[in-house]
């Protein structure tokens, strides 16, 4: 697409610091890390998100950031690593070509440090339970 950002790193057009590279998949550091070595990987073809990517696709990049998060952690001895993944706005997705994100990470570096989750309501998970389960 040749209004992604994405697709035009890809094809080159638009610079990046590219970590690893082959025919289906391509892997670069993020230019705003949220800590330094904080990488993306990416399908070289243009999908918007979890919702439609193939599977053969999917499996390539996953294999990547595998490879690349073991090449982060050793470059960068980082403590841990969050593998990040955002779809659509309201999951604060910015670019909207598929991407994982490789985020080394650090205790006490203030990112991401809890998790609020909440209990919910009396009957309300084997409703969201079915909901999903019939989906499927
Ligand atoms: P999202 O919020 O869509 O999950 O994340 C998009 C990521 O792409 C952000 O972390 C942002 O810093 C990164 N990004 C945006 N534009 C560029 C760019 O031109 N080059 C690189 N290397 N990263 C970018
Ligand atoms: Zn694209």
């Amino acid at each position: 697409m040749s209004d992604c950002i994405f697709c035009q790193i890809v094809e080159g057009k638009i610079p990046s610091s590219k970590l690893y590279e082959d025919d289906a998949v391509l892997s670069f550091l993020d230019i705003n890390p949220i800590n330094p070595g904080h990488a993306l990987v990416i399908p070289k073809k243009h999908v918007t998100s979890i919702f439609d990517i193939d599977d053969e696709t999917l499996q390539k990049c996953i294999v990547v950031a595998s490879r690349v998060a073991r090449a982060i952690k050793k470059g960068v001895k980082c403590e841990g690593m969050n593998v990040l993944q955002n779809n659509f706005r309201a999951a604060g997705q910015l670019i909207d070509h598929f991407h994982i994100h490789l985020i080394p990470r650090f205790e006490n570096d203030g990112f991401l440090t809890s998790w609020p989750g909440k209990p919910y309501e009396p009957g309300k998970m084997e409703e969201i339970y079915n909901a999903i389960k019939q989906n499927l």
